[in-house]
């Protein structure tokens, strides 16, 4: 009999809601795209959607800017991190992460990473005990979040400042509170590949009054920081105006337009995504050779993407795995593969930072398998995804004994 063979695209996004379209077209039609190109005490799409975000993490303060990679280089400048300066982060990122970092000159130091796929917060106090760092840019590298209390505490012990990266957890949180809303800022990506898509994009929130006053000077405010409706009051620019060089990185009203609706939408997608994670973890459970990564129950999640370990599997084996499922439509991400490959590298692949050995998050990743769950998917692909993986996984296990 045929194999079944999986024929959905894993990177294609559902197209830009209507109302998204309406109101972008709105926006060239006024022919006002720069932010602060607003008449008289009209708010504009930037501000507006800042203000909403703001009450939709519950922050005091919203930024929009460029992208992710930029709201944490800002982020990073707006703690004044600076040259020479050491910045803790994961070791299992992606590369905007220590990229942030090395954009300000500053130096990546990487922490292991756990079973869960989280930092690992006791490699985290020993590290910021060595290196004396300030700072923290904490990755929820795919939606996976750590242990927030713990981390906080530990941060607190050690004077860390830190920074979240939810580029995978918008819309998810730790008992309760939003990713983003533990550190002192939190950092988004509306990326055409995270859970709103403006193309590139990118969004900041505090609750500091000071370091979003900072922020807002850096994205590129010309002294408009008046115009800032989720901003802090004017008088917290009294010396930040003058002090604080302008690094332009603004969001304009195009991409912002597209992005309300989509905010208003956001929990309906969160459910979709979650339905469609559940259901695949449901067809990979008790899977032989395959570990699941469990999600503790104060995390609630955004399953966007799905992870899975083969624990103890050789290179050879997992590639083989990987182009048998390529073969019939499914496509898995190793982690572990030696050249950086697209979205998937490694810490040793960024040779700007100093060289640093994670032995234990490189026994992760040599068997981290990663996989999209575009919204375009329905429950009956997924399930078909799951019954590939799993006939494909139960073939090597009996190629390997086979081969014994
Ligand atoms: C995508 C991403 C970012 C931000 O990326 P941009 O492409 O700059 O918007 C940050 N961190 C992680 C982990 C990411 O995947």
């Amino acid at each position: 009999m045929e194999k079944p063979v999986f024929t959905g695209k894993f990177t294609q996004q559902e197209p830009i809601p209507e109302a998204a379209i309406e109101a972008a077209v709105a926006v060239l039609r006024s022919g006002r795209l720069h932010r602060y190109n607003l008449i008289g005490a009209e708010e504009g799409e930037v501000s507006a959607l800042e203000r909403e975000f703001a009450a939709y993490t519950g922050a005091k303060y919203a930024l929009a800017v460029a992208s992710g990679g930029y709201a944490m280089g800002c982020a990073l400048r707006a703690l004044g991190v600076g040259h020479g300066d050491r910045v803790l982060s994961n070791g299992f990122t992606l590369a905007p992460v220590p990229g942030a970092i090395a954009s300000v000159g500053a130096e990546p130091v990487f922490v292991e990473t756990t079973q869960a796929l989280t930092i690992d917060i006791d490699d985290l106090a020993a590290k910021a005990d060595a290196t004396g760092a300030k700072v923290l840019l904490l990755s929820h590298m795919r939606g996976h979040i750590c242990d927030m209390d713990r981390l906080m505490e530990v941060a607190r012990a050690h004077g860390l400042q830190v920074i979240e990266d939810c580029a995978h957890t918008m819309g998810a949180a730790w008992r309760g509170v939003p990713s983003g809303r533990h550190g002192v800022i939190g950092c988004y990506s509306t990326q055409t590949y995270k859970h709103m898509n403006s193309g590139e994009g990118g969004l900041l929130v505090s609750d500091d009054a000071e370091v979003m006053a900072r922020a807002i000077m850096l994205s590129g405010s010309y002294m408009l920081f008046g115009r800032h409706g989720a901003g802090p009051s004017v008088d917290h620019f009294e010396t930040v105006k003058y002090e604080t060089p302008n690094v332009s990185g603004r969001m304009d009203h195009l991409r912002a337009a597209i992005l309300r609706p989509q905010l208003a939408d956001l929990p309906a997608q969160v459910a979709r995504w979650n339905a469609l994670y559940r259901t695949l973890e449901e067809g990979l459970r008790n899977l032989p050779g395959v570990r699941l990564i469990e999600r503790p129950p104060q995390e609630s999640i955004v399953g966007s993407s799905f992870q899975f370990l083969l624990p103890g599997w050789s290179g050879e084996a997992v590639r083989a795995l990987v182009a048998a499922c390529g073969a019939r439509g499914v496509e898995l991400k190793w982690f572990g593969a030696a050249e950086p490959v697209a979205f998937t590298s490694r810490y040793d692949s960024w040779r700007y930072a100093p060289p640093q050995r994670l032995p234990r998050t490189d026994a992760i990743l040599a068997g981290l398998i990663d996989m999209r769950l575009p919204l375009t998917f329905s429950e009956a692909d997924v399930r078909l995804i799951g019954s590939i993986i799993r006939d494909e996984v139960m073939g090597a296990s009996r190629d390997a004994v086979l081969s014994c």
